[in-house]
């Protein structure tokens, strides 16, 4: 069979299922409200460009006014309140983000450019499932061997990336209610519609006001959140330049402090691996969410003797790659989240060229409008080379070969990240030992990208500390 045999039909899902608002102040108290200042921005379509809403800006004395909301819900309210009471407005956040949910999946993708099938059948399930697991938590802390009476911490301060704006938020809100925490959390400025409808949430939850503040902004506002006197608990999600500062600015505080950071995964395919479904977790490894994903599998390891086979099917598993429309059905890769990402990828692959890779992108016509990159790889790749070491975020993959297993460890663990690692074996034998030597928080055997709210996730090394997840992601938000 050569070349397409059919063309798709446009399949778009529909955009008037999310009503926007024009503009969005800050949710604070239970309210929204203005913002002590004037100042706003604007987010945007990263697939067309287009303005979707105005956002404000929070500066100190919002971040001040936030912080105070929630050490009072703390105090009068969500503190005292006995587990069981906490379960039943997580589990009801559970439901109607479950009720909202293609709501919720459209306003994702408009506002981060990927996928409408990502978001709708990735993002949003696992939402739910975040507050349905936690929940189930909430009235069972005590027997999670975490001490005989652990106690909250407090107010948590939280911010959030823009890769999975919704679940991140999930990651981080889920667990701090159910240990009896409440939270000021910031989402990213290129994401922060779905952290603002989930403010509508918690009203249609009647959850108690104050229990979860959304302060938008960027940078300095994120910094005003984490560095605030009246915050216990620092959750923080981005990368390891900003969190090296956070932990730097937090040291000599009592804040207790959990970090999530960058990756740059291998995945390491063995000769004896069923090639085919490792193409599918090569492709979803690297693919999926255009690449903006901590965890991807950016490195491709592959052993010598089968390297130009799975380069092979995996050039022509790429060409069938569907570039475009994020709201398409059909739509396998969406857009690249802003302006600011597109160049860092345009820059790191133009030092692959440069370092004498082999760059390699699928055919496909890109948009004229908005942020795009083509699926590509580069071959001929060192691990001196910069494409090799530094995370980049996007749609680009570096190969590698090996030819034993222990080159594939030394290779797969020389790396100052340590987030996570995939394995492609037909041997049970080899994956135990590989996962054994393989310095990474997850190792995934024969899939890749799996995420279930009981099970733990994290780093090592500059990936982070603390786990997200499971009985340990209890442990963060606890005494
Ligand atoms: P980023 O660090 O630039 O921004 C993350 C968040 O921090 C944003 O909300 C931003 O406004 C805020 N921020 C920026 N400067 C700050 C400061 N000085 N103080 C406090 N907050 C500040 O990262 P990004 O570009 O939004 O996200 C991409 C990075 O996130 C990648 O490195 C990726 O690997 C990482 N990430 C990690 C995980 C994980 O679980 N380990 C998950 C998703 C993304």
């Amino acid at each position: 069979m050569t070349g397409k045999t059919f063309e798709y039909a446009p399949a778009p899902e529909s955009r008037a299922v999310v009503d926007l608002a024009s503009s969005y102040g800050l949710f604070i108290g239970g309210e929204f409200t203005a913002g002590a200042g004037s100042a706003t921005f604007k987010t945007i379509n990263p697939a067309t460009e287009e303005v979707l809403a105005e956002v404000t800006e929070a500066g100190e004395a919002d971040v001040d006014r936030a912080v105070a909301a929630a050490r009072r819900a703390y105090e009068r309210v969500w503190g005292p309140m006995p587990g069981r009471e906490r379960a039943k407005y997580l589990f009801r956040i559970a439901r109607i983000v479950q009720e909202r949910s293609r709501e919720l999946a459209v306003a994702e993708s408009l506002d981060n450019g990927k996928p409408i099938r990502e978001s709708r059948d990735g993002d949003l399930p696992l939402v739910a499932a975040w507050f349905f697991y936690y929940a189930g938590w909430a009235d069972k802390l005590e027997h999670a061997g975490l001490g005989t009476e652990p106690r909250a911490l407090g107010v948590a301060g939280q911010v959030i990336p823009w890769n999975f704006p919704l679940m991140m938020l999930a990651w981080k809100i889920a667990p701090a209610l159910a240990t009896g925490n409440t939270v000021v959390l910031k989402p990213a400025e290129t994401t922060p519609l779905t952290a603002l409808l989930f403010a509508e949430i918690c009203q249609q939850a009647d959850l108690p006001a104050g229990v979860v503040n959304i302060v938008t902004g960027a940078g300095p506002t994120g910094q005003a959140l984490v560095t605030h006197a009246g915050v216990d608990k620092v959750a923080f999600t981005g990368s390891t330049a900003v969190g090296r500062g956070i932990a730097r600015s937090l040291a000599g505080t009592d804040k207790r402090l959990t970090l999530e950071l960058g990756g740059k995964a291998a995945n390491v395919v063995f000769d004896d691996a069923p090639l085919d479904q490792a193409v599918e977790g090569i492709v979803n490894g690297i693919f999926f969410n255009q690449g903006h994903v901590c965890c991807a599998g950016s490195r491709l390891l592959v052993q010598e003797s089968v390297a130009d086979e799975v380069l092979e099917r995996l050039k022509a598993r790429m060409t069938t790659l569907r570039v475009g429309d994020p709201l398409d059905k059909n739509t396998d890769v969406g857009a690249i989240n802003s302006a600011a990402q597109l160049a860092r990828i345009r820059t790191l692959s133009d030092t692959g060229d440069a370092e004498g890779a082999e760059r390699w992108s699928a055919p496909c016509t890109l948009p004229d409008h908005g942020f795009w990159f083509a699926p590509t790889i580069f071959t001929g790749v060192t691990q001196a080379h910069r494409i090799a070491r530094e995370e980049i975020f996007g749609p680009v993959l570096s190969v590698l070969t090996f030819r034993t297993p222990a080159e594939a460890v030394a290779k797969a663990n020389n790396t100052p990240y340590g987030l996570s690692a995939g394995v492609w074996t037909e041997k049970g034998s080899r994956i135990l030992w590989m996962a054994e030597q393989l310095r990474a928080g997850v190792v995934w055997a024969n899939t890749f990208n799996k995420f279930d709210p009981a099970s733990p996730f994290g780093g090592y090394k500059e990936s982070g500390y603390g786990r997200e997840g499971g009985r340990h992601g209890l442990a963060g938000y606890l005494r």
